[in-house]
Order: structure tokens, then C-alpha cells, then sequence
């Protein structure tokens, strides 16, 4: 069999997985990453894309732990989604450049405080009335402005995919990966399989578990601690038919009651993406129930909105992160490391760059191994971007029509 030796293997290409091939690259060292289904699949592509600047975890008007480690991360993806930092990100469409944040009652008139006070980068702006979306016309707490970028995930995915393509291959769904491993907990070869029934044995100097979910079962497959990993499941809402883009928080204390992105079908339609609270009790709800509880509360946040035409849809997701004594979200993301595996969860796509800067500094106290021998591979398959939830969806839901479901 064929031998490839490499700094680093990367398992798993997700915008974790991806970024960190793009930086080991640049700096100068030999890394590939394995994909077993399709780029992003899971969290990525199912992601709402907004470059949290901490100000959705300082609601409560304290600088949570979460909030400060988020607060410099909107500066450093603003510079490479202008193309003046590495990764060149110029491509990534941005879906919106800021975000309504709005209240329910008369409380909400601090929000606009926090984020000076505490310091965040990113403060709101009040909106006065007048100035007001149409579809907040009439709301009764008061409306800010907040300069948060919200972006593709799925042209993320396919811009840090394209700049990286010979160091990027296809392995099989199942047993794609077989590790070797020696009597001191390390892995001393992993052996790959392609679809196709093509095999090579890779020596890494690290392998880095960046596969989301999937990195309890790669922990396990490699004799370590598959419980250092939590998941938290969200069943999303979506939402198409007669809607204009939106981006916005609708906040009642310190709960985000929905959070809302906008993004395009493959046919141009705009769809929204519902998440927040409603994401989260969603979780013990059948679809036609989460649809009904999200209409009404959409209806009760949102004096402006016309329905008459939605239709709409849900799909179920779980976040995977470092485990919590809580349960509850980490503050920060995790690299757990044993031996020469570094396993890691993101915990947000904002904190993508501090995560792989973390690893880049453990993999780069290697010396740098040429890149030659990747050519090896050079026949391999190559995975695809995985598809976004509203283009995989085939059936809506028109509550109209008298709850029918409608083809796409
Ligand atoms: C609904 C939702 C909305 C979100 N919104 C935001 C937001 O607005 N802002 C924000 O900052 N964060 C957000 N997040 C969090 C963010 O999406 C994640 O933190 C981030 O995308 C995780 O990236 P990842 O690369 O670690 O994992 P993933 O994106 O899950 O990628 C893992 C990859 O590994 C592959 N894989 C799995 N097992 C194997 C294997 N054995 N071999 C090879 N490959 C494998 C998978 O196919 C996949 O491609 C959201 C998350 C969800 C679920």
C-alpha cells in the first residue's frame, strides 16, 4: 500500500476543519483533510452564518465569559471577508452587514446600552419609528441596529474548499478512516478508503478529529473518552413565499425569543431561517406543532408580517462541543489533546479562527514536512459543499391551503 507522511491529518471538513487546512498550508506545512460525506455536512451548512460580536450573550448586561471571548472575532473575519487577511474570504457572499435586535415591552429601551458598557466593539444604534422595517411597524418595545455581519455558510464552505483542493479528499461513508494505533495511545497510521475501493496508509505527525459530531465516534474508534463531547439538538424553522429579506433578534430579557436569517433557494426565492428559543423548545415538538408555535410567535414579535403566502418547513440539527458540567453552551471553543490526537469543536463558526490558531500552534512546533507526497492522491475524489437545508427540502407546508403540504 501506498505510504503518505504528513504534519497533520484532518478529519472532517466543516468550516473548523477547512480553515485550519487553509492556515496549515500557509504556514508552510503538509496537511490533508478527509471528508466522508459532504462538506459541512451537519453543522456548517445548517448554520444562520451571524459573526456574533457578544452582544447576544450580554443581554442580561453582564460580560458573560461567552461574550468576551467572541468580542475580537467579528474584526478578524471583517478583514477576510474584505480580502485584506488570510484566509482570503473576498468571495464569502455576505447576506447582511447588520442586524435588527428588538424588544417586546418597555425594558428592552436598555438594550442599547450593553454593548458600550461592556466594552463590545459592536454597539447598537436605535431605530427611530419612522425609520423602522415594515415588518416591525408598530412594535411595542424599542428597535436597534447592530453592525453584525451575517454571511453564506455555504459559499464559505466552497471558498476554503477551492483554495485547498489537492489537499482534500473523498473517503468512504463507512470505515472510511482505519487507525493503527501503538501501545502509547498514539495513532501511528491511518489507513483511508475512497469510495471507489482506492487505499493509502497516512503517517501523521497529528491527527486532528474536526468532524462535529462525528468526533465521539472517531474518539472511540481510538480507544479515548467519547463523553468529553455534548450534544445540543435545535429543530429549525424555515420559512418561504412572499417574504423580504430579514435579519433580526427579538429579545425579551435575556432570552433571544427568534432569531432570524434570510437566505436564497437555488430558484432565487428568499427563505427565512427561524431560530432562538423557539429552536430549542422546538426539540420536543412535531413539525406541524413547531410551525404553529412559530406563526403565532412571529405574529405576536413582529406587528408588520404577512403570512398569507408562507410556506414553511423544519429540519432537525445537534451542535457538538466540549462537554459542559452545566450542560449548557461552553463559553469558548475546545481542543482536547492526547497523544497526537487533537480532537476540536468550534463551539460558534465566530470562534472558528481562535480554534484553529490554537491547533496551528501545536501542529506547527512539528517541523514542516514537504507537501510531494500528496501527489499520491492526486486521482483521489474530491467531496462536494453539502447541500443547504432549504434546497434539500422537498416538501412545504401551506397552512392556507388548509395545512397541505406542497411540493417545492
Ligand atoms: C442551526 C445552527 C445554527 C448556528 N448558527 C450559528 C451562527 O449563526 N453563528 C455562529 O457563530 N455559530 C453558529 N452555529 C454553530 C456553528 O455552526 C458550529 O460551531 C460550526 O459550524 C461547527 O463546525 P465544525 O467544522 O466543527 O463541524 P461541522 O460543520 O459539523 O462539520 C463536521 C464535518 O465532519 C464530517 N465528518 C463527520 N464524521 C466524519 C468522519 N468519520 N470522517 C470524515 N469526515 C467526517 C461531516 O460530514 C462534516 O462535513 C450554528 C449551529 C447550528 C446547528
Amino acid at each position: 500500500m501506498e505510504k503518505v507522511h504528513v504534519n497533520a491529518l484532518i478529519i472532517g471538513g466543516g468550516a473548523a476543519g477547512l480553515w485550519l487546512l487553509d492556515q496549515l498550508r500557509r504556514e508552510g506545512r503538509s496537511a490533508l483533510l478527509v471528508e466522508s460525506k459532504s462538506l459541512g455536512t451537519g453543522q456548517t451548512i445548517s448554520a444562520q452564518g451571524i459573526l456574533h460580536s457578544g452582544l447576544k450573550y450580554s443581554l442580561q448586561g453582564l460580560l458573560t465569559a461567552s461574550a468576551r471571548e467572541a468580542r475580537d472575532m467579528p474584526a478578524i473575519w471583517r478583514k477576510c471577508l474584505e480580502g485584506n487577511s488570510q484566509p482570503d474570504l473576498s468571495r464569502t457572499n455576505i447576506r447582511s452587514q447588520s442586524f435588527y435586535l428588538w424588544g417586546t415591552n418597555s425594558a428592552s429601551s436598555k438594550l442599547g446600552m450593553w454593548g458600550a458598557r461592556l466594552g463590545l466593539q459592536v454597539t447598537p444604534q436605535a431605530v427611530s419609528p419612522h425609520n423602522a422595517p415594515a415588518l416591525l411597524k408598530g412594535c411595542s418595545g424599542a428597535i436597534f441596529s447592530v453592525a453584525e455581519q451575517v454571511i453564506s455558510c455555504e459559499a464559505l464552505l466552497a471558498d476554503l474548499a477551492e483554495a485547498n483542493q489537492k489537499q482534500i479528499v473523498q473517503v468512504a461513508e463507512t470505515d472510511g478512516t482505519d487507525f493503527c494505533l501503538g501501545g502509547d495511545g498514539r495513532v501511528q497510521s491511518v489507513i483511508l478508503n475512497s469510495p471507489d475501493g482506492k487505499q493509502v496508509e497516512v503517517i501523521a505527525d497529528w491527527n486532528v478529529f474536526a468532524a462535529g459530531k462525528g468526533n465521539a465516534e472517531l474518539r472511540s474508534a481510538v480507544g479515548l473518552d467519547s463523553r468529553k463531547q455534548q450534544t445540543r439538538p435545535l429543530h429549525m424553522v424555515m420559512i418561504c413565499g412572499g417574504l423580504p429579506e430579514f435579519y433580526g433578534h427579538c429579545v425579551d430579557g435575556a432570552t433571544t425569543r427568534v432569531s432570524i436569517t434570510s437566505a436564497k433557494r437555488s430558484d432565487g426565492e428568499v427563505v427565512w431561517q427561524v431560530g432562538g428559543k423557539i429552536a430549542e423548545d422546538g426539540v420536543d415538538m412535531n413539525r406541524d406543532d413547531l410551525i404553529a408555535r412559530t406563526r403565532a410567535e412571529l405574529l405576536e414579535t413582529m406587528p408588520g408580517i404577512s403570512l398569507e403566502e408562507a410556506r414553511w418547513a423544519t429540519y432537525r440539527v445537534e451542535r457538538a462541543e466540549g462537554t459542559t458540567m452545566t450542560g449548557g453552551r461552553p463559553d469558548s471553543f475546545r481542543i482536547e489533546r492526547d497523544a497526537n490526537v487533537l480532537t476540536a469543536w468550534p463551539t460558534k463558526l465566530v470562534l472558528v479562527p481562535q480554534l484553529t490558531q490554537g491547533l496551528a500552534n501545536t501542529i506547527c512546533s512539528s517541523p514542516a514536512r514537504s507537501s510531494d507526497e500528496l501527489e499520491k492522491l492526486a486521482s483521489w475524489p474530491r467531496p462536494m459543499v453539502a447541500i443547504a437545508p432549504w434546497d434539500r427540502e422537498q416538501s412545504w407546508t401551506s397552512l392556507n391551503l388548509s395545512s397541505s403540504t406542497v411540493a417545492a
